[in-house]
C-alpha cells in the first residue's frame, strides 16, 4: 500500500504544529480531519491557516483558487473518535506531556481502522515507549515536522523499535510528496534535532540566568557569529518554553546525565505562564500586528 491523495488524514491537535501539518497535507490535496478538545483551539487554527494561505497568495507561490480548494480539503471535529474512524493515516500532534500521548495511543488504537498507520510529531517522547501503547507497534513512527510547518524542508523520520521497514519507507515516500526532506533517525531521546538543539538553547538561557550577557547579546552571538537565522533566545520563544522545557526533561530522564538539567530560569517563566510567542512574552515580548523584536521588560 502507498500513502497517496485518495489517503484519509487526521491531525490530532490544532496547536502550532497541528495547524501548520494540515496546512500542509491539504495543500497537497489530501483530505484532512483536524481534531482538537477545544472547539476555540480549532477556530483559531482554520483562522491561522487562512492567513498563511494568504502570504502564500501575496507571494505568488498559490493562486486564490488553490487556497480555497486547501480550505475546503479541511474538516475539524472535537471527537477524537469520530475524527479518526476513517483515517488512514494519523498524524498526533497533540501537546507535549507523556500521560497524554500514551492516552491519546491507546484510544487511536482503539478508534482508526486497524490498517491505519499511527504517526507521532512528538519532539521528544520515545516511539517506542508511545509505540507500546497500542496493540500495532509496528505501525507507529515518528513524523517529526520543523516549525513552521509549511516552511520547514524537513521531516525527521523516527523509527521505533518495532516500527516495521515498510512504514518507514511509506512515510519517507509521503514526506517527499509533501514537498519536504526526510530524514531516518533511531529512536533515542530527544532524536537527532532535539538533543543538539535542546542543550544548546539550555546554555543559552542559563548564560542569562547567569549574567554572563543580555537577551539581545546571547542571541546576537549565536546570529552573527555562528550565522544561525535566529538567536536561541528567540528561538525558544518561537518553539513555545513549555515545550523546551519538557524536552530538556525528557534529555534529562532519557541518559540521566545532570548537563541536561533544565536552567531553573527556563523552569520560572513555565511556571508563570511566560511561554514566548503563544503567550504573548517570553525573552521577547509579542504584540498581535507588530514585527518588531522587543526585549522583556524582564530582562532589560
Ligand atoms: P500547542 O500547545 O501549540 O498545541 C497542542 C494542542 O493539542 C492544543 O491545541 C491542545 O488543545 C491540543 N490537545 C491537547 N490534548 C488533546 C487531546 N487529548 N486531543 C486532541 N488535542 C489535544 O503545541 P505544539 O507546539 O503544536 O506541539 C504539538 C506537538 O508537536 C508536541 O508533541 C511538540 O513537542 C511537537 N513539536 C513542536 C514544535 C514547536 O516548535 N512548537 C516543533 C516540532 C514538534
Amino acid at each position: 500500500m502507498s500513502i497517496s491523495k485518495t489517503t484519509a488524514v487526521s491531525v490530532i491537535g490544532a496547536g502550532t504544529m497541528g495547524n501548520g501539518i494540515a496546512h500542509v497535507f491539504a495543500q497537497n490535496g489530501f483530505k484532512v480531519t483536524l481534531v482538537d478538545i477545544s472547539m476555540a483551539q480549532l477556530d483559531r487554527a482554520l483562522i491561522t491557516i487562512s492567513k498563511n494561505l494568504d502570504r502564500q497568495v501575496s507571494k505568488g507561490s498559490l493562486t486564490e483558487e488553490q487556497k480555497k480548494q486547501t480550505l475546503a480539503n479541511i474538516s475539524t471535529n472535537t471527537s477524537l473518535i469520530d475524527g479518526v474512524k476513517n483515517a488512514e493515516l494519523v498524524v498526533e500532534a497533540a501537546t507535549e506531556n507523556i500521560g497524554l500521548k500514551l492516552k491519546i495511543f491507546e484510544d487511536l488504537d482503539n478508534y482508526a481502522p486497524k490498517s491505519a498507520i499511527l504517526a507521532t510529531n512528538t519532539s521528544s517522547i520515545s516511539v517506542t515507549k508511545i509505540a507500546a501503547a497500542t496493540n500495532r507497534p509496528s505501525k507507529v513512527i515518528g513524523m517529526h515536522f520543523m516549525n513552521p510547518v509549511p516552511v520547514m524542508k524537513l521531516v525527521e523520520i523516527i523509527n521505533g523499535y518495532a516500527t516495521d521497514a515498510e512504514v518507514t519507507s511509506q512515510i519517507v515516500q509521503l514526506s517527499r510528496d509533501l514537498g519536504k526532506i526526510p530524514c531516518v533517525v533511531n529512536d533515542y531521546p530527544g532524536f537527532i534535532a532535539n538533543r543538539i538543539l535542546m542543550p544548546m538553547i539550555n546554555e543559552a538561557i542559563c548564560s542569562l540566568y547567569e549574567s554572563v550577557a543580555g537577551v539581545e547579546e546571547i542571541d546576537t552571538v549565536m546570529k552573527l557569529g555562528m550565522a544561525h537565522p535566529m538567536g536561541p533566545l528567540q528561538l525558544a520563544d518561537f518553539i513555545g518554553l513549555d515545550v523546551c522545557l519538557s524536552i530538556l526533561h525528557v534529555l534529562h530522564d532519557g541518559f540521566g546525565n545532570p548537563k541536561y538539567a533544565p536552567c531553573p530560569l527556563l523552569v520560572n517563566m513555565v511556571t508563570a505562564g511566560k511561554l514566548g510567542v503563544k503567550s504573548g512574552e517570553g525573552f521577547y515580548t509579542y504584540t498581535a500586528g507588530s514585527k518588531d523584536l522587543v526585549v522583556s521588560p524582564r530582562f532589560k
